[in-house]
């Protein structure tokens, strides 16, 4: 087997090619879909607490926009690069047409430690930064949402700077937006809300009893920290969590309360005492039964693979597993439920903002609830049938259903002019 690189890009490239394969996909169509349609870089500078200038680089990447405007998050992280922004780019498309939601795929990014900037430098970086890609954003053509990095409050200063441009207050222009000024009831715990709804679907079709399983839980973030109290709530044992400062295990469960209130406290989780430390690769191949790797790219790959011992992965990152790894899992009846599926309760939540914004109309927490689960659990069963009925993996069942939407689209639309 040639090994998969740990470019993001070629990743989602060759996961793509999987499906396209599988889809007999006429090679015009393959050309299409295999690479974004627009990339914006961008340098601006930004002036320092201190008096003086820094110029930042970040990018925004369309990379589908046939079944709606583009949509997703905008990371700020040190290791940003434009190759990664596409392939995230690129996953976002296959994960609005995988839960079968009217947008395509876009990402952002920005090369920056966010944990380094005052809060003054985070707003000024962000004012400029959207200010920059205000020429392709837009509530009919490109909306972004948090990802690693970004907050409510930075989707606050979006909106705001791109309504000063405007005139008048866009707030459909982004989601993932604090609730006083439009944003949606149940979007910051949506993306672990649809994990752990996959997560129940998943068990009960590999017979695991979820309230009686091991969970370990890599990075503690938006999603990873509401995803080990929502798993602590249901009654499952959470044994190990990590952040970007290290790993903590307890073989008998880490309390989950005592824990979140200590990265609140500290910011971060390596010191916590009822806990033994371990490193991110100690802690990937625990023996659990729930795996959720929900931080970064290129976690499980060929050279872990083959010792990973939960039963269940589920992908609340983007990203995480290589081709790979997924072949060497698949091989070993572990059950993956793919970031396209696993993690679009985010995106889901955020279509609903979307709608409500532009309606100026708002739904209750429930409604939010009640409207995600539908969608998820639809998505979860109709990926699970084609799995089974074509012998492939989950990913690979999520990328057919997902690509065959996506072509049929640009089908039924024709190719312009
Ligand atoms: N950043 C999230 C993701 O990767 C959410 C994107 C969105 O809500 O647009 O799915």
């Amino acid at each position: 087997m040639t090994s998969t690189p740990d470019n993001p890009l070629q990743n989602a490239q060759r996961q793509f090619d999987i499906a396209a394969d599988l889809l007999d996909l006429d090679s015009g169509l393959r050309s299409i879909l295999r690479s974004p349609q627009r990339q914006l870089a961008v340098n601006f500078p930004v002036r320092m607490d201190d008096g003086h200038i820094e110029v930042f680089s970040g990018f925004r990447v369309q990379h589908n926009i046939t079944r709606g405007p583009a949509k997703g998050g905008i990371r700020y992280h040190p290791d940003v690069t434009l190759e990664e922004v596409r392939a995230l780019a690129m996953w976002m498309t296959w994960k609005c047409a995988t839960v079968n939601i009217p947008f395509g795929g876009a990402k952002g990014g920005v090369i920056v430690d966010p944990k380094q900037l005052s809060r003054g430098e985070l707003e000024r970086l962000s004012r400029r930064y959207a200010t920059e890609i205000a020429i392709i954003i837009g509530p009919e053509k490109d909306i972004p949402a948090p990802d690693i990095g970004t907050t409510p409050e930075v989707m606050a200063w979006i909106m705001d700077t791109y309504s000063m441009h405007r005139g008048h207050t866009v707030p459909a222009v982004v989601t993932g937006k604090p609730i006083n000024i439009g944003g949606s009831e149940g979007r910051a715990e949506a993306t672990a809300s649809g994990l752990v709804y996959t997560l129940r679907e998943a068990s009960e079709a590999i017979d695991l009893n979820i309230t009686e399983s091991r969970v370990v839980i890599q990075g503690f973030g938006n999603a990873g920290a509401n995803i080990a109290r929502m798993l602590d709530d249901l009654g499952a044992t959470v044994i190990a969590a990590s952040d970007s400062s290290g790993g903590v295990y307890n073989p008998q469960g880490l309390s989950i309360e005592t824990l979140l209130a200590h990265k609140a406290r500290t910011g971060q989780l390596s010191d916590f005492v009822e806990a033994d430390r371990v490193t991110q690769e100690e802690l990937l191949e625990l023996d659990c039964d729930i795996l959720v790797p929900a931080a970064l790219e290129n976690q499980i790959t060929g050279r872990n693979a083959s010792r990973i011992k939960a039963r269940i992965v589920g992908e609340a990152a983007n990203g995480p597993t290589t081709p790979d790894a997924d072949a060497i899992m698949f091989d070993r009846g572990i059950f993956v439920i793919p970031d396209v599926l696993a993690g679009a309760g985010g995106v889901t939540v955020s279509y609903f903002e979307w709608v409500q914004s532009l309606q100026e109309f708002f739904w209750t927490e429930r409604e939010v609830n009640a409207q995600l689960e539908r969608v998820i659990v639809n998505a979860f069963h109709e990926v699970l049938q084609q799995s089974q009925e074509r012998k492939v993996n989950m990913r690979t069942a999520a990328y057919i259903q997902a690509v065959d939407r996506v072509s049929r689209a640009t089908l039924t639309r024709g190719i312009y002019p």
